[in-house]
């Protein structure tokens, strides 16, 4: 490779390594979270006990996501500080990072007003964030999904006001996304031109999975599976325009390893068939999925069934059960082709969110 050979990066497409054995050029990093700087009276003002806010340590350097007078989560400084985060980014090779709130924030047990007016504060609080750095920063709105028409309308404001698209949860209480109102609001970002990025969050399983993160390593693959596959078996995406762009997090959770399984039932049991015309897995490349799966074998089967045009690079940080090392998966992998890695790196995203393939890391 001739970078190794002359001391200067390799900046061939798709291509080869830097001379840290890194990605080239312009990975798009499109799921990353951030937690801005709620101050605790801002959350009591909203719902004392359940609005999210941030503790920060005396060092600075961390903190905690609290609840009410409880700790939720231990967090790093990437996670308020922007610049922090691009230091970040430049060690890493990232050009461009698509950040979102973390799904705590989403305020989705409020009454619809009160949650739309703190989606609108919290996605101030992303585009201030991401303003640090316009070029390498990207930010997803929140919205009021319990409320229709909040949402679509929060939605509209916060990409006018810059964000790229919104992130939603997967569910409102007992509401998946083939609920009505969920599929409209789906319908509407399709014409819009709003891309989608679901999130699972406030997981299944309640009690039975309250050590070993269980609810982070079993029920958030569920969740996200149950999303996709309500959306299949209900019919709803014969009734949501295709040109919808929606990306499920976790390389889609379950899915694509139990598609399969979905298919079989479909053409042996009426009951799977009746609002779902086609067989499910032809419905798999109306889905974007990242590549957050850590595993060889586990991006080969994702590529084999979404396709390389349909998974994007998502290292879910700066949380620990992220990437740590972004890229690191798709780019070490003999199995994919060059192409099909520039696809993932960022020709995908860049598509999915109206985004030029940046040139350089930043
Ligand atoms: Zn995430």
């Amino acid at each position: 490779m001739s970078g190794l050979d002359d001391g200067v990066e390799d900046k061939v497409e798709g291509g080869g390594l830097d001379l840290n054995g890194r990605w080239p050029t312009g990975m798009i990093d499109m799921h990353a979270h951030c937690f801005p700087r709620i101050s605790r009276a801002e959350a009591r003002a909203v719902d004392a006990e359940r609005a999210p806010w941030l503790e920060v340590a005396a060092d600075g350097e961390s903190g905690h996501i609290m609840l009410g007078d409880e700790r939720f989560r231990p967090v790093q400084a990437q996670l308020w500080d922007p610049g922090r985060r691009v230091e970040r980014l430049d060690s890493q090779g990232v050009a461009l990072q698509v950040v979102c709130a973390t799904p705590v924030m989403f305020g989705y047990g409020w009454p619809g007003a009160r949650a739309a007016e703190w989606a609108r504060r919290m996605n101030e609080h992303v585009l201030a964030y991401c303003a640090f750095a316009p070029r390498r920063l990207k930010a997803l709105a929140q919205v009021p999904l319990q409320s229709l028409e909040l949402a679509c309308a929060e939605a509209g404001h916060a990409m006018a006001a810059g964000c790229i698209g919104v992130q939603i949860g997967n569910h409102v209480g007992d509401r998946d996304l083939d609920d009505e109102a969920l599929v409209q609001f789906l319908v509407h970002c399709a014409r819009e031109r709003i891309p989608v990025l679901v999130h699972p969050w406030d997981m299944m399983g309640g009690a039975r999975m309250k050590k070993w993160m269980l609810p982070w390593l079993v029920a958030m693959p569920a969740e996200t599976q149950l999303g996709m596959v309500s959306l299949i078996l209900s019919g709803a995406l014969e009734r949501i325009p295709d040109s919808l762009r929606i990306c499920f997090a976790h390389g889609g959770g379950s899915f694509a390893w139990l598609l399969g399984r979905v298919d079989n039932a479909w053409r042996q049991r009426d009951i799977v068939r009746e609002d779902c015309p086609q067989l499910p897995s032809s419905y798999a490349r109306r889905f974007h999925v990242d590549s957050a799966v850590f595993d060889p074998g586990a991006l080969r089967l994702l590529v084999e069934v979404m396709g390389a045009d349909r998974v994007m690079l998502g290292s879910d940080t700066p949380f620990p059960l992220g990437e740590p090392q972004i890229g690191s998966l798709v780019h070490g992998f003999p199995g994919l082709t060059p192409e099909e890695k520039a696809k993932i790196m960022h020709n995908n995203a860049a598509s999915f969110f109206d985004l030029a393939v940046p040139t350089g890391r930043g």
